[in-house]
């Protein structure tokens, strides 16, 4: 296997987890085999994805901003940075208003299969949890947003992977601060960070490593925890829009990557695939965002400058795959219970779904969460809210890694447009894990 591409081996870790975990559901005791004895396995990995995952944001944002010549750069790339997350989102929710309206897969769902769903989920403690957690965040006021980003403990918040923005604000300001006490004065501390982030940098290439392994044991768990397929048949023409949607989205960055960056829209996604292949393993954004750091600095060439802001604030708050997702579902929710959409409430969902999809984690199911807020703001009555989650509960889980892998992928494309935009988008330099291995052994 040495000679294979990391995507490759990632890939048939991937068939081989699918594989195996369809055999062990045929076994007796074979679900229980697997979540004692392989899920472990892809848990450590993610966990270990999310260990660095603080430490690289810190010392690489550190790092890229006080390599800065001056601030005022920064300014420009933070706001293209907000301003062409905004326009993707937008664009993403409209595919998908535009799809489930054209072909109202909600229309075809028989009373039997609702009866179902409601009797099977509605009463599930994960889809209450999801309410109760929903309506925690609505009861915030509209500000609540900017005042949860500052931290009043940098500590405290290094030691949260949940306060990644308050991390980040923390790292920009320190940046900053370093830029504005000159560079003789600075130069320690420059080091110190500079050396903290090609450190971590070579524990992700250490972690993927065990990558091709770790999948294969995140997707045979998923295997044996999903539901019955038969419901999963009824929810068939669902998930069809939502993957033909997110499908679209990947299109749509490549024409933007081949138009805007002039690069091969092919080079990009083969250089960007193992953070695909994660994000789709892992069902987070969060956990993926080291690799698609290293992928997107070594590989694809966007200098750190650039990467170090754009990929961190695009995993908490650009979700173009989760926002494609909740217009999608929150009309064929609608559509399935035979409740009517203005044209209004269309525009409703576009704004709720804009502003959730900044809001939602960046981790597995988060944007189930949000999609109750949409529901909310376009009169679903909350009685109807655990029903409307149950329709669409029980294919929620390969539809979030579908949308994980578009969430990375618009991050990535996005580093690239502002890159470009600034002069910063240059040539790969790729590091390998044992780049210094001998000295050493
Ligand atoms: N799992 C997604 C992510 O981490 C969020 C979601 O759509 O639930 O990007």
């Amino acid at each position: 296997m040495k000679k294979l591409a990391l995507h490759w081996k990632i890939l048939i870790g991937m068939v081989l987890g699918l594989v195996f975990g369809f055999v062990m559901l045929q076994i007796d005791g074979g679900k229980g085999f697997v979540s004692d004895w392989i899920k472990p396995l892809g848990s450590i990995f993610v966990k270990l994805l999310k260990l660095i995952a603080i430490p690289l944001i810190l010392a690489s944002l550190i790092k890229g901003i006080s390599d800065l010549k001056d601030i005022s750069k920064f300014k420009n790339i933070g706001l293209k940075t907000i301003g062409i997350y905004i326009v993707t989102t937008v664009i993403a929710i409209s595919i998908g208003l535009a799809l489930v309206n054209i072909f109202k897969p909600g229309d075809g769902v028989s009373e039997e299969t609702i009866t179902k769903l409601t009797e099977t989920y509605s009463e599930n403690s994960s889809v209450k949890a999801k309410i109760a957690e929903a309506s925690k965040q609505m009861d915030s006021g509209p500000l609540q947003f900017l005042e949860d980003m500052v931290p009043d403990n940098a500590v405290y918040a290094l030691s949260n992977n949940k306060l990644m923005l308050q991390v980040i604000f923390f790292a920009i300001f320190l940046g900053i601060s370093l830029l504005l006490i000159g560079e003789k004065k600075a130069a320690p501390l420059k080091d110190f960070f500079d050396s903290l982030n090609d450190v971590v940098l070579k524990m992700v290439d250490l972690i993927m490593l065990s990558a091709p392994y770790a999948v294969f044991a995140l997707l045979a768990n998923v295997v044996v925890s999903s539901d019955d397929p038969d419901i999963l048949y009824a929810l068939l023409k669902y998930a069809g829009v939502v993957v033909f949607g997110l499908v679209l989205m990947i299109v749509f960055y490549c024409i933007l990557v081949g138009t805007i960056t002039k690069k091969n829209p092919f080079w990009f996604l083969k250089e960007i695939s193992p953070a695909q292949l994660l994000a789709f393993s892992t069902s987070s954004s969060a956990a993926t965002l080291p690799v698609t750091m290293e992928r997107v600095e070594e590989h694809i060439g966007v200098d750190k400058e650039v990467s170090s802001f754009v990929l961190p604030v695009g995993a908490t708050i650009n979700m173009d795959g989760t926002s494609l997702y909740q217009a999608v579902a929150a009309v064929f929710i609608f559509q399935a219970l035979g409740l009517d959409l203005t044209f209004a409430d269309q525009i409703t969902i576009v704004l709720t779904a804009l502003l959730a999809s900044i809001g939602s984690a960046a981790v597995p199911g988060a944007g189930m969460v949000m999609l109750v807020i949409v529901l909310e703001s376009v009169g679903l009555p909350p009685e109807l809210l655990p029903i409307g989650l149950a329709l669409i509960f029980a294919v929620d889980r390969p539809l979030d890694m579908c949308r994980t892998v578009v969430n990375v992928t618009g991050d990535a494309t996005v580093s690239m447009i502002v890159a470009k935009s600034v002069g910063k988008l240059g040539k790969p330099k790729v590091k390998n894990w044992d780049d210094n291995y001998d000295e050493v052994k």
